[in-house]
């Protein structure tokens, strides 16, 4: 291998998003000399909190799953010696779908789960159960059975009631922005094995723990991390990566490029137009991103006793249409969107509530944002917590234009490209074949989403990059 000079990098990651972090982490664990470029002034993209007075909000991502003792998140932040560093609760129940007939939730011990869906639902009790088990006992052959399935074809499989297959398909419209019908069954099952029947985790003090733990543990193992700093463009010479350009033209050499920010800014914008085949010219022009999301921020003074539980998600839904919510959504109609997701923090001093949106001009956000917050909270009144507004000390919202604005995610897609099952797995993204040591991790590479999905993505780039390196000699940080 060849020297590098001295301030040379075996790897530039571009963005500290969990998935970078994560990646960069192994990485300088196995003595990697590597850099994390962060536009941001703080680590996390849609992992991140931010405060007002006295209220401390999370921006985006508010729990994750993948925790049980086998779980991925687990696993990576038990090898990476970062679950010592956070305190990590468990919510429970993680998540309660609440319909104009029907409250079901998501507990700890499965079969109180399965008990409270078969309550619900007598008629459907050997497929409640014959679902679950499906869900967390996977057989490999029937996920690529189901490649090209929708996540309502898998529903039906299982289900004859439909108010069972839209309240278990519900939270989906927040949890990776498409209806069932639309949705990939992998994703969908994905999403409900992990974010539902493994979800509610959360760092005591907000999400902000996470990429801090991160972040200190990847100094710790020798990386270096530069926060305020963008990266402008990826050097490349005769088909391989040579490193990145930050601001106005400083090079950092690097002999791995590892962008964690979205494909669209990484080839079209930092790679450039002219050096990207036809082919992936026309994949990025035809996929779809994901949806993006409107989130009210509430800071409260004062008690309701109909707050909910402290910490547990409440998909909320008054009616049973998945795909007229979703095209309300898609339209900005948050009235005929006719739901949300709320959680009441741990500490009941703030409240947030998501719905799904559009990414529209900034003219647009600007006119809507006010009425959009107002008619949450008024739907919030009249479905959820009566007099509401007597609690709200202060109140502010997100747009897809703020979500964009603070990561740079395309449209403010929150969960990269939509999991339909056309867009499932692509090839060329994480590793591109046509240029030599670069590689993507992270939810724009079409293999995870989420907190739990992108750690995965992180863990396999640095395991693909590692068996590269392997027998090689490389720097030691101890
Ligand atoms: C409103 C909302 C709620 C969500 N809720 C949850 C949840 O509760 N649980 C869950 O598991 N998932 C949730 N998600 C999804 C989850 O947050 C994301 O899938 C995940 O965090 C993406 O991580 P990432 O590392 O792939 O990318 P990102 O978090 O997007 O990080 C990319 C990083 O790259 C940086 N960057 C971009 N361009 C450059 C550049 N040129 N130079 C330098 N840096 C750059 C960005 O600033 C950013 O820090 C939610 C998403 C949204 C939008």
């Amino acid at each position: 291998m060849a020297t590098p000079s001295k301030d040379a990098y075996d790897a530039v990651i571009i963005g500290a998003g969990i998935s970078g972090l994560v990646c960069g982490c192994y990485l300088a664990k196995a003595g990697l000399k590597v850099l994390i470029a962060e536009q941001h002034h703080k680590p996390g993209g849609y992992c991140t909190s931010f405060r007002r007075g006295r209220f401390t909000f999370d921006a985006a991502a508010h729990c994750f799953g993948g925790y049980r003792k086998e779980g991925i998140t687990r696993k990576a932040f038990t090898d990476l010696g970062i679950d010592g560093k956070v305190n990590i609760t468990k919510s429970d129940p993680s998540d309660t779908v609440i319909t104009p007939d029907h409250t079901v939730s998501f507990w700890s011990d499965i079969q109180q789960t399965v008990e409270g869906f078969r309550a619900v639902f007598p008629e459907e009790r050997e497929s409640i159960k014959k679902f679950f088990q499906f869900l967390l006992n996977p057989d490999p052959h029937s996920f690529s059975r189901m490649r090209s399935w929708t996540f309502q074809n898998l529903l039906d499989q299982y289900f004859a009631n439909d108010r069972i297959k839209t309240l278990l398909a519900a939270p989906l419209l927040g949890l990776g922005g498409l209806p069932p019908s639309r949705m990939s069954a992998f994703i969908g099952s994905k999403l409900v094995s992990e974010f539902l029947l493994d979800g509610g985790y959360h760092p005591d003090s907000g999400m902000q723990a996470l990429p801090d733990a991160l972040s200190e543990r990847f100094k710790e193992l020798g990386g270096e991390l530069r926060l305020s700093c963008l990266v402008t463009k990826i050097r490349e010479k005769e088909g391989e990566v040579k490193g990145v350009m930050i601001g106005k033209g400083d090079l950092l050499p690097s002999r791995y490029v590892i962008s964690n920010c979205d494909a669209r800014q990484t080839f079209l914008t930092l790679l450039g137009k002219n050096k990207i085949q036809e082919e992936l010219r026309g994949k990025l022009a035809s996929m779809e991103p994901s949806t993006s999301m409107f989130i009210a921020y509430l800071g409260l003074d004062g008690q309701s006793r109909f707050f909910p539980r402290p910490g547990t998600n409440i998909w909320f839904l008054s009616h049973y249409d998945l795909d007229k919510a979703y095209g309300a959504a898609r339209e900005g109609d948050v009235d005929g969107f006719g739901g949300y997701m709320l959680r009441l923090s741990q500490d009941r001093s703030t409240l947030i509530a998501l719905v799904p949106a559009p990414y529209k001009t900034k003219r647009y956000w600007l006119a809507n944002k006010k009425k959009a917050l107002e008619c949450i909270i008024k739907k919030i009144e009249n479905n959820s917590i009566p007099q509401l507004t007597n609690c709200i000390k202060y109140k502010t919202a997100a747009t897809p234009q703020t979500l964009r604005r603070y990561t740079l995610n395309y449209h403010g897609a929150s969960f990269g490209w939509a999991g339909t099952p056309s867009q499932l797995a692509v090839s060329g993204f994480k590793k591109p074949s046509f240029v030599k040591n670069l590689y993507l991790t992270g939810h724009w590479t079409t293999q995870g989403l989420g907190i739990s999905g992108v750690t995965y993505v992180g863990y396999d780039t640095a395991q693909i990059i590692l068996r590269k390196e392997k027998g090689k000699i490389i720097y030691s940080h101890g």
